[in-house]
């Protein structure tokens, strides 16, 4: 399938985002999907791809049109990472790394409740990162995971002190997405100061040029799944920055994140795209229409009909509500809209595996040899629910606290022993539970 496939109502598209999905299909088609067996041997970087993604110019899909970007909405950009998704999951997981530091820069300067005087200060520093992109074809990466600690729990344990003239940075990242392979790396990290306990409000975020002395790439990556994505260990030690490597001035980011919840449900559409693509693989290989493949005829038995009609039930009822929950994504969102994307990052988080599994079952035994695509798939479905801040136990604690307790009772709901309701939302007037 190289064109968007109708699972989209088509006529709600437009025809810009269109042309791009349709691109990124024949891409995806003819270069992601025959690349993907070699990357996922040798765990290595889809860099072919990143150049391909390059000279289309789809490095800067959510950027605004005013600094020579796409303009596409997180929805929009969402659905471009699912049709990548299809074809290689750890090109489309990589990719919403370096998006995910574009749409900062993008969306949060957007938010009402920044003053003026905010403004004034970011709108340099989001033009610096929109201008890498457009001119550079600079790639991103987002490492914010630290070993050992849940990032939403307590402030991030990468520290900067104020010096002469900027900040050093000191710390440890890890699974740093793209490590080695992006230009820069987007670094969450907590402002420590004489006699104070490191706080939620003093975080901050600055954008780490990859030869910045100080700042090396190590350890090993050999993992299960996902296995493209290079996400090694990151090493800060003495990393200088100024002023003009922000990301966004001072206090920004904690001020913006806990309204624009949808920010941190970007992974999602990786994991639509590979229950995509396993769908899809399951379709042509019971009807014998595998490329390379001989055309054997699969669709004789009852049973695997049956799994094929359960596995479209599921994909379509994801994807609807997946859809719906990015569409409307947006700063300050209602307690419906939020309530129905932390239902879908959970859907498509549990049912990616679900919908793999179910793959593998059907087509049989000689449909996961490592020959073929859905044994890489099987194994990438797996990567997603574990990935925070959003992990499956965490929706389901914020979808039964939600429902079950006010806005103003959640402070006293029970069951947040280690701390992972930081990141959740707590209304309009909400902050996050570090900074009360
Ligand atoms: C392929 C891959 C790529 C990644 N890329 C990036 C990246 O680019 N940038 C980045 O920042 N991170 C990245 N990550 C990290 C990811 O988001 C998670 O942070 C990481 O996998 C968690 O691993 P952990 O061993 O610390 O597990 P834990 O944090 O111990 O999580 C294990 C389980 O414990 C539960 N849990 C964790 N903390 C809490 C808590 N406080 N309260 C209640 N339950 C909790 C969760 O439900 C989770 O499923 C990547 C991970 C993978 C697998």
């Amino acid at each position: 399938m190289s064109e968007p496939a109708d699972y989209y109502d088509l006529s709600r598209i437009r025809p810009e985002v269109l042309a791009v999905l349709t691109r990124i299909n024949e891409l995806g088609r003819e270069r992601f999907a025959p690349r993907a067996r070699a990357i996922d041997d040798e765990a290595s970087f889809p860099v072919e791809n990143y150049k391909d993604l390059a000279a289309e110019g789809f490095l800067t899909l959510t950027v605004p049109q005013e600094f020579g970007g796409h303009g596409f909405s997180l929805g929009e950009y969402a659905m471009v990472g699912a049709e990548i998704g299809k074809y290689c999951g750890a090109t489309a997981l990589t990719f919403n790394m370096h998006n995910s530091s574009m749409m900062w820069s993008r969306f949060m300067y957007e938010l009402p409740s920044l003053t003026d005087e905010d403004r004034a200060a970011f709108a340099p520093l989001r033009e610096r990162q929109f201008r890498r992109a457009v001119k550079e074809q600079g790639i991103y990466s987002q490492p914010i995971s630290e070993a050992g600690q849940n990032w939403t729990s307590k402030p991030a344990q990468t520290a900067c002190r104020k010096v002469d003239g900027g900040w050093v940075i000191n710390g440890f990242k890890k699974f740093a997405s793209l490590a080695g392979y992006c230009d820069y790396y987007s670094i969450v990290c907590t402002e420590h100061f004489e006699g104070v306990e490191p706080r939620h409000e003093d975080t901050m975020i600055f954008v780490v040029h990859k030869d910045a002395p100080g700042l090396s790439v190590t350890g090993s990556w050999d993992p299960l799944g996902m296995r493209g994505t290079n996400s090694r260990d990151l090493v800060l030690k003495d990393v200088f920055v100024t002023e003009e490597d922000l990301m966004m001035p001072r206090g920004i980011f904690i001020k913006t994140l806990p309204h624009w919840p949808h920010m941190m449900a970007t992974l999602s559409p990786t994991y639509m795209g590979v229950a995509q693509g396993a769908f899809d693989f399951t379709v042509a290989y019971l009807r014998g229409e595998l490329p390379g493949q001989p055309p054997a005829d699969r669709r004789m038995f009852g049973t695997k009909r049956i799994t094929v009609g359960k596995m479209y039930a599921q994909l379509a009822a994801m994807r609807a509500l997946w859809w719906q929950a990015f569409m409307e994504a947006q700063g300050f969102p209602s307690k419906a809209q939020v309530m129905r994307m932390y239902a879908a990052q959970y859907n498509v988080m549990e049912g990616v595996q679900e919908i793999a599994a179910l793959a593998i079952r059907t087509c049989g035994g000689q449909s996961m040899l490592k020959s073929l695509p859905l044994e890489r798939m099987y194994r990438d479905s797996r990567c997603g629910a574990l990935m925070l801040p959003y992990t499956s136990e965490i929706m389901e604690d914020y979808l039964s606290v939600l429902t079950l307790y006010d806005l103003d009772e959640l402070d006293k709901a029970p069951g947040d022993e280690g701390g992972a309701r930081s990141s959740l939302w707590r209304g309009t007037g909400g902050t996050l539970k570090g900074l009360r």
